[in-house]
């Protein structure tokens, strides 16, 4: 369990929208990296090129570098009956839900006849600066995550372009957080039926759910915390006083349903940490063809 000042020091990220002035790195809650390589990560998702439309949505400039956010769309964008949209890497320092890119992308090549009629575009990774340097913040400081109201920075921009640009039915953000096993957050446009599915699917995948959120909560059912109206009520008053809000909020408002994964990050074991990414993104892509074939 994380002690009280670790909690202090995380619930200070739902605060402050801009928590220092530079990518930060975080080494209080227990984070084990992965070992993420920028370099090797853009070779992996340039070489999927000959099978996906791959590109190049935006350069953040940080210490006089260039760091590139990839889009990754399957090549069916035109005339899928469904659009999934993938948030991998909002949060820097979050690596499995980064380097799972090049799997989920295998496991949609592998699948793809099955999966025809859904269309899935991957941003990745939305926060590279952060990624490369080991942090939650973007290179100013700023939580992309709490910045879709006033949109201050370049990271929540390209997000918000993908929903205009890509008009997706579901959304998933790929997290990990310091709790121990993993669980997803819920927006209100997720039914409760559906989550169940999907938590199914998880934990057929090998996946343990957390009993808890990082809060110390008890999550019911096991692996969820699904919305409320109490929680939508501090969302929105996050929104309004703060200016903050995350993108499942952002997706709430347009009406469309988002599922924020969180695996565990204190854990050394890679492939556990990044199974349930894989696993998810295929699920709700199964989900939304069974959709596609039962809507006309
Ligand atoms: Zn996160």
């Amino acid at each position: 369990m994380p002690t009280l000042t670790e909690l202090k020091k995380f619930a200070q990220y739902h605060l402050v929208r801009r928590v220092h002035d530079h990518p930060a790195r975080e080494e209080e809650l227990g984070l084990v990296s992965l070992g993420y390589d920028p370099a090797r990560f853009a070779d992996e998702i340039r070489a999927l090129s000959d099978r996906f439309e791959v590109r190049e949505v935006e350069d953040v400039r940080y210490a006089g570098r260039a760091h590139t956010i990839f889009s990754v769309t399957t090549p069916n964008a035109h005339a899928a009956k469904k659009r999934l949209l993938v948030l991998s890497g909002v949060h820097g320092n979050e690596h499995a839900g980064i380097v799972c890119v090049p799997e989920i992308a295998a496991r949609l090549e592998r699948e793809r006849d099955a999966l025809a009629d859904v269309a899935v575009q991957i941003l990745t990774p939305v926060n590279p600066v952060g990624a490369a340097e080991l942090s939650r913040l973007n290179g100013e400081g700023y939580d992309v995550n709490r910045d879709f109201v006033l949109f201050l920075t370049p990271e929540a921009r390209v997000v918000r372009a993908a929903f205009d640009a890509f008009r997706p039915d579901f959304v998933v953000s790929l997290h990990e957080g310091p709790q121990e096993a993993t669980f997803m957050f819920a927006n209100e446009h997720v039914s409760a039926a559906l989550a169940d599915r999907l938590l199914a699917a998880l934990v057929a995948g090998g996946t343990t759910l957390a009993d808890k959120d990082y809060f110390g909560a008890t999550l019911r059912p096991r692996g969820l915390s699904p919305s409320s109206p109490a929680a939508r009520a501090v969302l929105r008053l996050w929104a309004a006083t703060l200016k903050m809000m995350p993108t499942g909020e952002f997706a709430a408002r347009r009406g469309l349903p988002e599922l924020t994964l969180e695996s565990g990050w204190r854990s050394p074991d890679r492939d556990a940490r990044v199974r349930p990414h894989v696993d998810l993104v295929l699920a709700v892509a199964h989900e939304l063809t069974h959709a596609a074939a039962t809507t006309h």
